[in-house]
């Protein structure tokens, strides 16, 4: 079983939590000023690489924060875990 260190609680099983989708995402600060295309890439456009991968996972079953993760999607490996506003490993 693949375990995933919070950065509060430790290291837990998988199963405690949920994957929030790609990290540092920023939501415009004035989204009736940006164009279409703009809000359409805030809303769907995401990475996808082969290798380290920064993303927003939940403690959902333990602490119930939210914390950011550095995984390698070729592996499936956990690399690094910070809290929000920490900056990225
Ligand atoms: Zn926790």
């Amino acid at each position: 079983m693949l375990l995933i260190t919070c950065p509060w609680c430790g290291a837990r099983p998988e199963l405690e939590f949920s994957y929030g989708g790609e990290a540092h995402i920023a939501r415009p600060a004035d989204p009736a000023s940006v164009s279409d295309a703009d809000w359409t890439a805030f809303l769907h456009l995401r990475g996808n690489p082969k290798g380290a991968h920064r993303e927003r996972w939940r403690h959902t079953h333990g602490c119930a924060r939210f914390f950011n993760a550095v995984r390698d999607t070729a592996s499936d490996t956990i690399l690094a875990t910070y809290k929000p506003g920490d900056p990225p490993p």
